[in-house]
């Protein structure tokens, strides 16, 4: 059979049945289940483009079901049907809506069959995409990611009595090019990649992808340094550090071409064996970076401890630096306390030309940021950083 295809939930198995048979009357194709179990697998097998939800559940409530759809990142058309009364039934429309979620319509029980008809009639479905560990793994052997480079620049400033900003090297970025979803953004699937085991593997297609752009920039006489973000997930495997050190032999490329950033917001469920694999990665010539620094939980204990090179200040303290003295005053100790540790300072979320002027000012060493230049795909990006070299200072755009 074939058609749209829905899938109800309800605990009374009578009420799934007759939401199915209108709905097979408008040409979908339905299945009821009655409990979230039999909800979860059937999500994965069915892949419906149409959920019709019951908020009333025997082994999970309503809101719970709208969050965890959220957290897997469904993009289907959810009808909540509910015996409640109206107010809870749009504070729960409410919650689906702010989680990103696509909440087309209510349906008030007792259920009329001839409205939920015409409710049904005037849908188009499409057939639900799931971004679990199956698709990011098909997504890896059909090459449906690449990766995407955004300079990062050298700053002139007081400091370090520089004349002119230079390229430094990019931050690779990785983008999922989905064949039926379309353009997948980071934030979308990596959370999905962590819950589902399939980081590692996403994160040594990244190396793998680096390190091939990194070679074949090499061969045109470009020596950008090319920082990799890698998940806490993945400091969980003793031989990190020597995978890379292989796989870098294998492209012949130097461990000093490599930065690795790693998000100060990732939990590290074994800080000592984190540090292990940190440290060793240091002492083979990788360069490392603290990322979105100052929105995490890492302590100034860890941030001492760990062999950072790099401090990246998070783009919330950035954004509006050049309006609020708030801002300058926590740039400015996050500089400071890099300094003093030995690191480099950089900045992210540059989008303009007066923020360019402001890091500067407190001393940043690097940016990076849309008012340089935004995450670019690797021919073009080449192109930049040989005319950035030519022209010896990188054009910020005007501000918008
Ligand atoms: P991130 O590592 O902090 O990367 C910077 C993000 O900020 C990128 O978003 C970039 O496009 C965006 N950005 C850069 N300049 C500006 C600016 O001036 N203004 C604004 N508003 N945004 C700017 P993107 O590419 O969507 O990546 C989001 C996050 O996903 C990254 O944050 C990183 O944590 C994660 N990610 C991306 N690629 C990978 C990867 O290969 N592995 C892992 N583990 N995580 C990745
Ligand atoms: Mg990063
Ligand atoms: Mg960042």
């Amino acid at each position: 059979m074939s058609g749209p295809r829905v899938l109800v939930i309800d605990d009374e198995a009578e009420i799934g049945e007759l939401v199915v048979s209108a709905a097979q009357l408008c040409g979908f194709v339905g299945e009821a289940v009655t409990n979230a179990q039999d909800f979860r697998a059937k999500l994965a097998d069915f892949k419906p483009g149409l959920l019709v939800l019951d908020l009333q559940l025997p082994d999970i409530d309503g809101v719970m079901l709208l969050r965890e759809l959220a957290e897997r990142g469904s993009k289907a058309k959810i009808i909540i049907m509910s015996g409640f009364d109206s107010k809870v039934v749009e504070s729960a429309r409410q919650l689906g809506i702010g989680r990103g979620l696509d909440i087309v319509a209510m349906v008030q029980k007792p259920i009329r069959i001839k409205e939920l008809c015409e409710l049904l009639k005037s849908m188009v479905v499409e057939e639900e995409v799931v971004i679990d560990g199956a698709a990011i793994a098909t997504g890896i052997s059909t090459n449906a990611f690449w990766l995407a480079f955004q300079p990062k620049v050298g700053l002139a400033n007081a400091v370090n009595g520089g004349i002119a900003d230079r390229p430094v090297g990019f931050e690779a970025l990785l983008r999922w090019q989905h064949p039926s979803r379309g353009f997948i953004p980071p934030t979308e699937f990596i959370p999905a990649a962590e819950t589902s085991g399939q980081m590692a593997r996403l994160t040594e297609h990244v190396i793998e992808l680096a390190l091939g752009q990194v070679r074949a920039w090499e061969q045109e006489n470009l020596f950008p340094t090319v920082a990799i973000n890698v998940s806490a997930s993945d400091l969980h495997a003793t031989d990190f550090a020597d995978g890379l050190v292989a796989r870098c032999r294998g492209y012949k490329v130097k461990p000093e071409r490599l930065m690795i950033e790693l998000t100060e917001t990732a939990t590290m469920s074994d800080p000592v064996l984190a540090m292990d694999i940190l440290t060793r990665l240091r002492i083979m010539g990788f360069r490392l970076s603290i990322d979105d620094f100052g929105t995490g939980y890492s302590s100034l204990v860890q941030l001492q401890r760990m062999p950072f090179s790099e401090l990246k200040i998070d783009r919330a303290f950035v954004a509006d630096c050049h309006k609020s003295p708030q801002a300058r005053m926590i740039i400015k100790t996050m500089v400071d306390l890099a300094h003093n540790l030995g690191l480099s300072a950089i900045a992210e979320g540059v989008e303009n030309n007066e923020i360019l002027e402001t890091v500067r000012n407190l001393g940043c060493d690097e940016v990076q940021g849309f008012g340089i230049a935004k995450p670019m795909p690797a021919d073009e990006a080449g192109l930049w950083f040989r005319r950035a070299l030519e022209a010896g200072e990188p054009k910020v755009a005007a501000a918008t």
